[in-house]
């Protein structure tokens, strides 16, 4: 493929810019009569996944409506491609059930009764409350809770300038693992593949069809791959991405760590590592291990060490474990050698997200990295925080003083991120309570495990005083809601975006379609609900108003931080806040307006993005500036000291940037691990997984010598759960829906409505000769769920599977729901936290706005597995682990499709048990958490100490 151009000519068939004014089309319904349409094209962002790709809004100039989207050509990371979903953000925005209007609960929560209410009644409600909670020292009630995230910048300098630590994440139930694996090594917790120019691509997981950054990346791995690179995937299921490979190792589930380090053995035992990359780049004088202290020791007797200790991963041990042949572990293992600097690889969710210890695949597969020297490579992996690009704005508030330990409590020091899907347990506990709280394009009764002990949360008033949920769809979250406010999709709101997504670095900029349209004829609006469909309101808008209803005379200090940095006292404007970061943040960017007479704003606003740089490569060996060696110091380990912080380290005699970890090199040996109570896994390891078939033995009270109760609690199950034992893999993605939002594309319903569970052909068996489409009953650890079978050989032996992303489900017939992909269920509380759920009525055809949906012709919703998971907290890494051990049978005469029952007492003596396995803090000094871990909204340092 031709590479990104800024002119844009690498996707000659893409409108040119020159013609966005004025772009001509036939008419397809006109045919065969030539018919010319003309459209105004202007650029924004898809909001359907992370990966943040270019979109062209494709506006009719007679009815003034956007008639389709199209990729961005001007866009570095997406190059004019999308995937199916970035097109459905017209279903999205033309929804006949979507919510228009801010909406107000009358009588109980839950009830679903709403009333139409106004912005300026939300922003005094709410206003007031948090107004009064911050005064009164309770700012730690006040929690703003994002699902999809996004507007990050502004979020962070609203939260912080309300002085309150209120930032809650999804993270925990999506990442945190991988990113805990990689942070050990670099700080970074992100991976930058540079699969364009790599020689061998290893994929853990379908990261090419529906993995993250799916669109960016997917294009370049094909890149890579039509320019020679081999591609290999590690996948206990034949996605399609295993599909085009040219090696598929179908390892059992959260085995893959015992094959990377086999794969690191051969390389170490054979000496095909980069020696001179890892004695420069790593902390290896720093290993202790086996009795051994590298400090003073050789290299070459270090490595010694090391071939000693991983000795026990042999490939036969390897393949015993996994499932994986050895021959095939040894030859990609010399593969991954002969590619070197240029190997690149992919870990984010699947073997990192499903299993307890999920962060050592990640951190097993960085040593291989390490010892191919393919860290900061062309063609090999590389750090997000050097490819992401993170925009500098003006009157930064100060760190908030406080903790929440409702956010990041004692238990879990090293989660990445808050631990957000214990939230019910943690207020069940008493650990405290929410007086207002923000849901934002999150929906966790639906998308978390456990979501009944999320109704029984958002249903009690004295558990959470206020709740708005911020969303462009209704959701089953929602509708436990005080208020329902709707927030824009792609074409509707402002954000500014920025992943890492190839060599490069880019920022993209999302915008609201019709205001930008009607300002350039020479409209004014003061909000961007005024130009949108109904009342849709952007994030940006929304909280420069409260915080402004929260300190109207600026008293409390908040309003400062939202005033205009031109017009001093008057109130932030969105055009304000990207204009200043525009002109002053994002290097090249006013250069490149000017030459075509453009502010950088209308720069972006015309183009949609901008290529910031490609000098991305190797950023730990650039050199300290003279300014950073100014009164600096070199420690006995090479570290270059400024008032007692690491800012950099000498390599050869040179004083070199480095990693941002605490020796400034690669943390082969993780002292923080040592420090943390974790002294058994300072190096990369393996262990085994909660599903790990030695666990499973121990489940049904086997004699079994592996199971270790030290890092897996032993699972008790209910006592009605019959059948076989199996291990459920429930997070594999389709390619074309995305968790809640997809709900209200007819487009991408049309194609994927199903998600039956996928049966080996030797387990379909063991079930009683159980065949496509027979009805299977699934037991967790809290309940059951009755869905379909699928026998396909696609999918390892003991293992079952259920995707993603199906199973929405509404408790009304015909209002505030997403009618095309959700079933009318009947719920009901039948004890005490006990929870049954049966479908009413699935999906048909209904008359509404749209004609479409008279044509809806499938009549399936699927089924919602998630809910009846109990929460798995890794102990190391705060991550839910989503594998699950369950018992599997043929349905009986009294099951129907869709049943679902839960207990959530017995969901709270799952947490209980993970919970014991945690080593909380202190750790040194009194602290809660490594003070050199990044976290989100970062609090000023005394307070990362217990006092
Ligand atoms: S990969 Fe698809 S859903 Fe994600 S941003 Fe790109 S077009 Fe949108």
């Amino acid at each position: 493929m031709t590479d990104f151009k800024r002119d844009g000519s690498h996707l000659a068939y893409c409108p040119p810019v020159e013609k966005w004014d004025d772009w001509v089309e036939l008419d397809p319904e006109a045919w065969p009569r030539r018919v010319e349409k003309h459209y105004q094209l202007v650029p924004t962002v898809c909001f359907n996944c992370e990966s943040a790709c270019g979109l062209l809004a494709y506006i009719d100039k007679t009815t003034g409506q956007i008639a389709k989207f199209e990729g961005n050509p001007m866009h570095p990371a997406s190059r004019g491609r999308l995937c199916a979903k970035g097109p459905a953000t017209i279903n999205q925005i033309h929804d006949p059930d979507r919510v228009l209007y801010p909406m107000k609960r009358v009588g109980e929560r839950g009830a679903g009764k709403w009333t139409r209410t106004t912005w300026d009644e939300v922003l005094e409600t709410f206003g007031t409350r948090i107004r009064k909670a911050i005064q009164e020292g309770r700012g730690e009630e006040v929690m703003y809770h994002v699902g999809r995230p996004g507007h990050d910048f502004i979020m962070e300098r609203m939260l912080q300038a309300w002085g309150i630590d209120g930032h809650n994440s999804h993270t925990n139930v999506c990442s945190s693992s991988a990113r805990l694996g990689y942070l050990l090594w670099h700080y970074a917790d992100r991976p930058s593949p540079d699969h364009a120019n790599a020689r061998f691509i290893l994929l853990l997981s379908a990261h090419l069809e529906s993995g993250h950054y799916f669109n960016p990346h997917a294009q370049r791995i094909i890149d890579g791959k039509m320019a020679g690179a081999k591609l290999a995937v590690m996948d206990p299921r034949l996605s399609n991405t295993a599909s085009m490979a040219d090696y598929w190792m179908p390892t059992y589930p959260g085995t893959e760590a015992a094959v990377l380090l086999a794969m690191a053995k051969v390389i170490l035992d054979e000496n095909r590592f980069d020696a001179a990359f890892v004695r420069n780049w790593t902390n290896w004088e720093e290993l202790e291990v086996d009795g051994f202290k590298a400090r003073g020791q050789s290299f070459e007797d270090t490595v010694e060490v090391l071939k000693k200790h991983y000795a026990c991963f042999t490939p036969q041990f390897a393949e015993k474990e996994s499932g994986v042949k050895a021959e095939v572990i040894v030859k990609i293992a010399r593969e991954i050698a002969a590619a070197g600097s240029r190997f690149a690889s992919h870990l984010w969710r699947g073997s990192a997200s499903g299993n307890l210890g999920g962060w050592q695949p990640a951190r097993a597969l960085m040593l291989l990295h390490v010892l191919t020297g393919s860290v900061g490579t062309e063609g090999g992996h590389n750090l997000n925080a050097w490819n992401k690009f993170v925009p500098k704005t003006f009157k930064v508030p100060p760190p908030q003083k406080r903790w929440n330990e409702l956010l990041y409590p004692k238990e879990w020091p090293l989660c990445t991120h808050e631990m957000s899907f214990l939230l019910p347990h943690f207020l069940k506990e008493g650990r405290g309570r929410i007086e207002a709280y923000f849901t934002r394009v999150f929906n966790p009764v639906w998308t978390y495990p456990d979501g009944f002990s999320w109704i029984e949360m958002l249903r009690d008033e004295e558990k959470v005083g206020l709740h708005a949920a911020l969303t462009p769809t209704w959701s089953e979250t929602a509708w436990f809601a005080d208020y329902v406010l709707p927030m824009g999709f792609s074409s509707e709101r402002h954000d500014l975006m920025s992943q890492e997504s190839y060599a490069g670095k880019w920022i993209g900029f999302r915008q609201p379609v019709n205001r930008v349209l009607r300002e350039r004829a020479g409209e004014k609006f003061e909000y961007t609900y005024q130009a949108n469909p109904g009342e849709v309101w952007e994030e940006d808008e929304f909280w420069i108003n409260l915080s402004w209803a929260i300190d109207p005379d600026g008293s409390m200090g908040i309003r400062q931080y939202f005033e205009s940095p031109y017009r001093p006292g008057q109130k932030l404007t969105v055009d304000d806040y990207y204009g200043w970061i525009f002109d002053n943040s994002v290097p090249g960017l006013p250069e490149a307006a000017k030459k075509e007479g453009l502010t950088p704003l209308q720069y972006m606003r015309k183009y949609g993005a901008f290529e910031v740089t490609r000098d991305v490569y190797k950023q730990n060996e650039k050199a300290l500036s003279a300014a950073d060696l100014a009164g600096a110091e070199v420690d006995p380990n090479d570290v270059v000291r400024k008032q007692g912080k690491p800012v950099g380290v000498m390599i050869d005699g040179k004083p070199m940037v480095g990693y941002n970890t605490p020796s400034r090199k690669l943390e082969l040996f993780s002292k923080t691990m040592a420090d943390w109570k974790w002294p058994e896994f300072t190096l990369p390891e393996y262990y085994r997984s909660h599903i790990h078939r030695s666990a499973q033995a121990a489940s049904i009270d086997q004699a079994t010598d592996d199971f270790d109760p030290k890092y897996t609690p032993k699972v008790e199950w209910p006592k009605d759960a019959r059948g076989e034992v199996y291990t459920l893999l429930p997070i594999f993605r389709l390619p074309n829906l995305i968790h809640t939002r997809s709900g209200n594309a007819k487009f991408l319903y049309e194609i994927s409505h199903k998600n039956p569970l996928w049966v080996n052909p030797v387990d379909a068996k063991k079930l009683g000769g159980a065949r496509t489409g027979d009805l299977i009953k699934v037991h967790t650890e809290i309940g059951y769920f009755v869905l379909h079978a699928w026998v396909t050989e696609g999918l390892t032996p003991g293992v079952v599977a259920c995707s993603h992303h199906l199973g929405r489900w509404r408790v009304n017939e015909d209002q505030q729901v997403e009618r095309m992909s959700s079933a009318w269920v009947d719920l009901k509380e039948v004890g005490k936290g006990q929870w049954k759920m049966r479908q009413v009525e699935t999906v048909s055809p209904y008359a509404s706005s749209d004609p479409d949906t008279k044509r809806v012709w499938w009549s399936d919703a699927g089924v919602h597995q998630d809910i009846t998971f109990p929460v798995h907290p890794d102990p190391v890494s705060g991550m839910h682990c989503w594998h699950q051990m369950v018992r599997v049978e043929k349905a009986g005469p009294d099951d129907r499709y869709g049943d679902i029952f839960v207990d959530t007492n017995l969901s709270f003596a799952v947490y209980e048990r993970w919970k014991a396995l945690a080593r909380p803090a202190p750790g040194p000094g009194g602290l809660r958490r490594p003070l050199w871990i990044p976290r989100v909204v970062r609090p000023e340092e005394s307070a990362y100490y217990i006092k």
